[in-house]
């Protein structure tokens, strides 16, 4: 037989795509046909309740928002044909930068072309070989791959397992001093948070540093917004605080906000923010005016977390098996087996719900969930859709599960 070829590596990836579609529906290819408004689109020609987005203010369909874009591709037009550092730097990417440091209350921002690009840029130029970073083990892929660029040492440690965290700091010894704490504030698969008080008070007895991705807290979680960490108040603690643009803000974009000068440094050594078209203007101004909202309309936030706390109420009735033990706007209802999950996610689809299905290997432990997040936006009309559609089709799924394990 022969060496392996080039594109061997595919054979196994068409025969998942295969797999995939023989189910009738292949979860990783959904398309949304058009949208009637951020939480409803038409999805196989029917009406669905999306209830698998990231939109948790609703804003990508907010006048203001839309008004603001426009304008931008008529004064700035459609791209900036450039980088940040050659002639990618309009007002609005400078503007942007300076009112998300404002809303932060930090001295200093940067904007990146994602929220991924963001993640990519901090991590390889704030870490080098001969440093050490702790991450998380439930960490994004984006965090992952920026430490991976950096040549640093990585260890993870278990998921918000601060003792987990703190054998890994004891055993660096000195080298703790060069070591980056890396953590998410809210995790966008359970809908946990970070224990960051906990991991503040080991970074500094260890003289480290630390970054919180706060990419699904902003705008959702803290007094006005600004994420796990100033809702846990240990904002003075955290060097770096990363996120997108790409969720509660509803346009596309990273950033970075911190009161470390260094941050005006890394404008210069950081290749994911050197070597790729800015933001299009008119998405750093959907972005501006997206943040003018999160400081101006308090009610979203007020919204998101009523039905976040319907539908973790409904949920716990049901005696469903959740991610999280308290209210967030995102739920994972978990299934014992693979197939179950797959059947209760085509039938949400056919009762009008769209969730996000993830079985092994793409759910960070291994297990098989619906991911259901809630926006500001949903109706509590909808609300309550979301909640008969899941009585009536994974409610006997897992009861049987349930009565089948009991019998056993
Ligand atoms: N960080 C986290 C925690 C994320 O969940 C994501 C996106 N899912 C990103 C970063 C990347 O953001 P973007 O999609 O805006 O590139």
């Amino acid at each position: 037989m022969s060496a392996p070829g080039l594109l061997d590596k595919f054979t196994p990836v068409a025969s998942l795509r295969d797999a995939l579609a023989a189910t009738g529906r292949n979860p990783t290819g959904m398309v949304t046909e058009r949208l009637l408004s951020p939480t409803l689109g038409i999805i196989e020609g029917r009406e669905t309740i999306l209830a698998g987005t990231n939109n948790y203010l609703g804003l990508t369909f907010d006048p203001a928002c839309i008004a603001a874009g426009k304008q931008a591709l008529d004064e700035f037009g459609t791209g900036t044909t450039g980088s940040r550092m050659a002639n990618g730097s309009f007002a609005l990417h400078q503007s942007l930068e300076a009112e998300m440091a404002d809303f932060y209350g930090q001295a200093y921002g940067m904007v990146f072309s994602t929220g991924y690009a963001a993640n990519l840029g901090m991590l390889s130029a704030l870490l080098g070989p001969g440093d050490a970073v702790l991450l998380d083990a439930d960490a994004h892929a984006s965090l992952y791959d920026g430490c991976r660029m950096s040549g640093a040492q990585i260890f993870r440690f278990r998921h918000n397992d601060v003792a987990s965290l703190e054998a890994r700091l004891r055993r660096l010894g000195e080298q703790s001093r060069r070591a980056l704490i890396v953590v998410e504030g809210l995790y966008s698969v359970f809908g946990d948070i970070a224990p960051l008080p906990e991991i503040c008070a080991l970074k500094h007895q260890y003289g480290a540093y630390l970054m919180v991705d706060e990419a699904h807290s902003l705008g959702v979680y803290g007094d006005t917004g600004r994420g796990v960490a100033q809702a846990q108040g240990v904002e003075d603690a955290v060097d770096f605080t990363v996120g997108t643009f790409s969720k509660s803000l509803g346009a596309t974009g990273g950033y970075c906000v911190s009161n470390n000068p260094v941050l005006q440094l890394i404008r210069y050594t950081s290749r994911p923010f050197i070597f790729t078209a800015s933001g299009s203007p008119s998405v750093i101004a959907t972005t501006r005016e997206a943040l003018h909202q999160v400081r101006t309309r308090p009610q979203l936030r007020s919204q998101i977390w009523n039905n976040a706390r319907r539908l973790y109420a409904a949920f716990q009735e049901m005696g469903f098996n959740l991610g999280c033990t308290v209210p967030s706007p995102v739920l994972a209802v978990r299934f014992s087996q693979r197939e179950e999950a797959f059947a209760c996610w085509h039938g949400l689809i056919e009762a009008g719900v769209y969730t996000n299905l993830m079985v092994p290997p793409a759910s960070p432990d291994g297990s098989s969930l619906l991911r259901v997040s809630v926006s500001a936006a949903h109706t509590a009309e909808q609300v309550e859709q979301i909640i008969s559609a899941f009585a009536k089709v994974v409610m006997p799924v897992q009861q049987r599960v349930s009565e089948s394990a009991t019998a056993a």
